[in-house]
């Protein structure tokens, strides 16, 4: 049985909005998510027992079955439990590049890479809506991660509908190293505060997708319009992370007032991320921040957009 090493992509939300409440506890959401190429590398190995066991350079990620590339490859195995007994376990090694609870997707991409890792290992030959499909089972933002690119998103997340891709456009991600947001935690404050606002009728779902399909954001990302696309970035995330946490705050405005074209938190923070049109400037932007708020706890990364998902970097 073949080893695969695997790239898998972060992302960022440029378009955050929470539209309403759903019986199964989640929010109704609609959602721009964009690849990033900053990726963890993750490697498959049949390890010759039963066991499926996961290693990780930062302590940071849990290496017991909370980590979501375990429950995916335990997924796979209750999936397919004829051919995962003929395999056998596997040794996942995740190399993270990604920074952890930082709003970027990390875990929920290496869970998706171990799905695609699998499918290849084990020759189930799964199509990509098949992949996606158990994707949606292990976390709302996975299915996105299996495919990558550019994609509206609704439901809890997991409904993708793929647009223009939006490659050409760097990004400066920006982090206080031991600041981290629960995801849980945003998501319930912002019930807390601004339920009343929800929307609560399932046409009226229907028909907040259809304004945000054929709004300006999207129309911006189709045309390629790289600084109306930095003017329109929306998170409403922001409204119950930024009161909580003053110093993303400053953050945040010291990369507006430091140009590029558009900045925003992304998904539940704490990373701010500012776009900006060449390397040049975002290194530029990098520098200034790092001098104007002199934190040695803060952390910075240039990457780029990507119109990839999961990846294989090679197999032996
Ligand atoms: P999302 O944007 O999908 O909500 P995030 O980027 O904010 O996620 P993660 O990096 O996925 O956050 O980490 C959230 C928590 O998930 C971590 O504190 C960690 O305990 C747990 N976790 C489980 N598996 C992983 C993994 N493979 N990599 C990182 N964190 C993981």
């Amino acid at each position: 049985m073949r080893s695969y090493s695997l790239i898998a992509p972060g992302k960022i939300n440029l378009y955050l909005e929470i539209i309403g409440d759903r019986p199964d506890g989640y929010h109704q959401l609609v959602m721009i998510l964009q690849s990033i190429e900053l990726a963890d590398k993750i490697e498959l190995r049949p390890n010759g027992t039963d066991s499926i066991r996961v290693y990780c350079n930062n302590p940071q990620v849990p290496s017991d079955e909370t980590n979501l590339a375990y429950k995916a490859a335990k997924l796979m195995q209750q999936q397919f439990p004829e051919i995962a007994a003929n395999y056998g376990g596997i040794d996942i090694t995740i190399d993270k590049q990604i920074p952890v609870a930082a709003g970027l997707a990390g875990g929920s991409t290496d869970g998706a890479a171990v799905l695609v890792g699998i499918d290849l290992m084990w020759d189930l030959g799964l199509t990509k809506p098949e992949l996606e499909t158990l994707a949606a089972q292990l976390g709302s933002d996975i299915p996105f991660c299996v495919r990558g690119g550019t994609a509206i998103a609704t439901g809890r997340g997991e409904i993708l509908e793929s647009i223009q891709n939006l490659d050409d456009i760097w990004v400066v991600l920006a982090k206080y190293r031991n600041l981290s947001v629960s995801t849980g935690w945003a998501y319930q404050t912002y019930r807390q505060k601004f339920e009343d606002d929800y929307i609560k009728e399932e046409n009226e779902f229907q028909n907040r997708h259809q304004e945000i399909h054929s709004g300006p954001l999207v129309k911006a990302i189709i045309d390629q319009n790289h600084q109306k696309i930095g003017n329109l970035l929306y998170n409403d995330l922001e409204k119950v992370v930024l009161p909580e946490h003053p110093q993303v705050n400053e953050l945040r405005s010291a990369l507006i007032n430091t140009g590029g074209l558009g900045t925003m938190m992304s998904g539940s923070g704490p990373t701010v991320f500012c776009l900006c049109e060449s390397k040049a400037q975002a290194e530029e932007i990098k520098h200034k921040v790092q001098d104007l708020m002199a934190n040695p706890e803060l952390d910075f990364w240039i990457t780029k957009l990507s119109s990839n998902g999961i990846q294989v970097a090679e197999s032996s």
